[in-house]
């Protein structure tokens, strides 16, 4: 039968039940279903690690290609030896650190980890995240759950349960809802090479922070150099609207003098006859605020119809560097 009256029309569009419902939860991924989870980072798309079903499902709601491997979630650091069969000291130590947190480690994996999970490598991307709601319904599940960030392949993560109804209205069926995410940007990511760590990507804990616990690492944040990070593309992050990072944000819209233009700024205001909206990520200047600002100003902007969105490099240290280098692949 063809279901066309408007208001059918209407009920389908408004499928995804946003809801702290736990158990409704736990039955959808039991289902081999996806929900969407939230963390500290981002929300997450996730799906039971062991059902081929809830993974591909994964996949083609993000449209995310099958070479880019998905993170597994644990509730706890004894956990990890079902999911890896080596565990370097120095992973432990990072572990005990900043677990639960937005850290994720990669690791050897297990032999029953399966190749959709890895991209079919020999290396598997775990963490625990830090958010009460998915804890809680981690230690309720009998499996690990993998959880890309829910949003489309290529676009803003999401930070709020609306941005992901927004990206997935028609698709998915629940939204676990666990307000907004506190650190807003995506897991810091450390793998080992000949037992050494190496950071692949930048994120929600600054390398400053790792530093102070195992001292100097290597950084390999972007493709090029960083082939055992496949997710780690050039351009991620983006907005629809045309996106510029500038130094001079003042000075730069001079040149635009017809156009349509949202800013996005780190502490201070501007005003300027052809700006329509500011986005400031920090009136304090604090850099953890401003990364967790980050996504919800861009998905913000991005929705203003604007003829391009000017974004203000920030102080390029601490979270600094990590809120620049989502900004750098949002204008790529
Ligand atoms: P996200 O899209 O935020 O869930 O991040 C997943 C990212 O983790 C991927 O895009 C990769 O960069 C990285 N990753 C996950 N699993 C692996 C793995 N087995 N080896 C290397 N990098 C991985
Ligand atoms: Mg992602």
């Amino acid at each position: 039968m063809q279901l066309q009256s408007p208001l059918i029309n209407t009920i389908i569009k408004t499928m995804t039940i946003i809801s702290k419902d736990i158990v409704k939860a736990i039955e959808i991924l039991n289902n081999d279903d996806v929900v969407a989870i939230p963390t500290e980072t981002v929300y997450g798309l996730a799906g039971n690690i062991y059902s081929e079903k809830a993974i591909k499902k994964i996949f083609q709601v993000k449209q995310r290609p099958l070479f880019n491997p998905l993170i597994v979630h644990i509730h706890s650091i004894k956990k990890i030896h079902d999911i890896v069969s080596e565990f370097p000291d120095k992973a432990e130590i990072l572990a005990n650190a900043f677990w639960p947190g937005p850290l994720t480690l990669i690791l050897k994996k297990k032999s029953n980890i399966p190749d959709l999970i890895t991209g079919g490598k020999d290396t598997v991307a775990v963490r625990i995240p830090n958010h009460p709601i998915t804890l809680s319904l981690l230690k309720q599940l009998s499996f690990p759950l993998a959880a890309p960030s829910a949003n489309p392949f290529n676009r803003i993560s999401p930070t709020s349960s609306l941005h992901v109804e927004d990206y997935f209205k028609n698709t998915i069926s629940m939204v676990l809802e666990g307000g907004e995410c506190k650190n807003g940007i995506e897991s810091t990511i450390i793998g080992f090479e000949n037992n050494e760590p190496v950071l692949y990507r930048l994120g929600s804990i600054s390398i400053e922070d790792i530093i102070n616990v195992i001292g100097q690492i290597k950084i390999k944040n972007n493709k090029e150099i960083a082939p055992n990070a496949p997710g780690m593309l050039a351009k991620h992050y983006a907005p629809k609207t045309k996106t510029y990072l500038v130094n001079d944000v003042e000075n730069f819209v001079k040149n635009y003098q017809n156009k349509k233009i949202g800013i996005l700024r780190f502490s201070e205001d501007i005003h300027s006859i052809n700006v329509v909206h500011v986005e400031i990520l920090s009136k304090t200047g604090d850099l953890k605020e401003a990364a967790s600002r980050l996504y919800n100003s861009l998905h913000k902007l991005d929705n203003l119809n604007l003829d391009m969105i000017v974004a203000e490099i920030v102080p390029d240290f601490g979270l600094g560097k990590s809120i620049n280098d989502r900004l750098e692949r949002a204008t790529k």
